[in-house]
């Protein structure tokens, strides 16, 4: 039984939010994509996106059905505003306000305030993003308060009722990979692992068991660690 009212999910091509398209394509009778172009260093997950709805068009014809359009919005103004070392060429690293320096200020603030611009048009109710506050690397706009102030915040500011689904808030990245099999079996895991892009390096030129990636950038360790507890726990 699909729940009405439709969705759109902030996809960017990478575990989390491939796993949340999952979830929302088993929940909601139509789900479409949004992804944002902030001139990430990381730039091969645009064409990872595209590749993954191909793949869930292609494979999955449940949710084939369900799933509507995709939009990209160009928002370069966020790395032009900000010094980060996902959209500027410097080292990754710990500040000194304990955050590290792949934070990028109002990130998640922005795609949350344009995804809710694209469901106020496209009359979807639901808003899914994979923020996670578990092993969330200490992104403050990750938090469980953070998302429901921006609920309350873009309920009022668009006078609508939309609701801001976060599947991933409380789990981490082993159980993120649990999910993922649940959702669509062997054959989505599968998916997930060959297909979505996490490397903050946007290396693609190395397949471990958990994925490409560089297997050294904060984002592939994340990922890596998740997989080896993922297969050491049985999980
Ligand atoms: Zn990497």
């Amino acid at each position: 039984m699909s729940i009405a009212g439709g969705a759109v999910v902030l996809f960017s091509g990478g575990q989390d939010s491939t796993t949340c398209l999952g979830w929302a394509l088993e929940r909601y009778d139509r789900v479409e994509t949004i992804g944002f172009d902030y001139g990430q260093r990381h730039r091969i997950e645009m064409e990872c996106r595209l590749d993954v709805l191909d793949s869930i068009r292609a494979r999955f014809s449940r949710w084939a059905a369900k799933l509507g359009e995709d939009v990209v919005v160009p928002v370069e103004a966020i790395g032009t505003l900000s010094n980060t070392a996902l959209t500027r060429d410097v080292e990754m690293k710990m500040g000194a306000d304990g955050l590290p320096n792949t934070f990028v200020p109002g990130r998640n603030l922005i795609f949350l305030s344009f995804a809710a611009a694209y469901a106020y048009r496209r009359e979807l109710k639901h808003i899914v993003t994979g923020v996670c506050e578990t092993d969330y690397s200490g992104y403050p706009d990750c938090r469980d308060d953070t998302i429901k102030a921006m609920q309350v915040a873009l309920n009022l500011g668009l006078e609508r009722r939309f609701v801001l689904e976060t599947p991933l808030m409380w789990i981490d990245k082993a159980q993120t990979f649990v999910m993922a099999r649940e959702l669509g079996g062997e054959d989505f895991l599968t998916l997930v692992i060959e297909e979505t892009h996490s490397c903050y390096a946007g290396d693609r030129t190395v397949k471990f068991d958990w994925g490409w990636g560089c297997g050294a950038c904060p984002a592939c360790k994340l990922r890596a660690e998740g997989w080896h507890r993922f297969v050491a726990e049985g999980l």
